[in-house]
């Protein structure tokens, strides 16, 4: 595995606090940390838990089906490493698990317009790479179901 730091846009997949979502998405997986004490999920990743107050937390993998809570058609890059990716469609869902609980994430293999609000999705794993840009991260994004 690769160590070197990664260049701007890609995540930095060695950040503690988010280095275990990299590397559940490198596995196929996602996963977020859930409470040891109240079992809530605690997204985004915090040092302890907004309901209970523990801090202790374990990465855990959810079935990665959600619905869509909102999104926007990107069709204008504002840095030039995205100018090869537009358009493109950023989006939040809700997980199955818990709605309340939402990812930032990029609806990807559909046409725009069959994007509606509470439309099912599922996560699939995709390499994250821009032009000029060394390196690729696999992240988590949506497809409708
Ligand atoms: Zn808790």
């Amino acid at each position: 595995m690769t160590s070197f730091r990664r260049e701007f846009p890609l995540p930095d997949t060695e950040w503690p606090p988010t280095r275990e979502f990299w590397a559940a998405a490198a596995r196929g997986e996602l996963a977020l940390p859930r409470c040891d004490a109240c079992r809530r999920w605690r997204w985004y990743p915090d040092a302890t838990c907004r309901f209970c107050g523990s801090a202790s937390s374990t990465w855990t993998a959810v079935s990665g089906r959600a619905r869509l809570f909102s999104w926007s058609v990107v069709r204008r890059a504002f840095i030039p490493q995205l100018a090869a990716d537009v358009p493109y469609v950023a989006g939040l869902v809700a997980i199955e698990e818990d709605p309340a609980v939402r990812i930032v994430t990029r609806i990807v293999d559909c046409e725009p317009a069959v994007l509606r609000i509470d439309l099912p999705v599922r996560v699939v794993f995709r390499p994250l790479r821009f032009a000029g840009v060394r390196g690729e991260v696999t992240a988590p994004m949506f497809v409708p179901e």
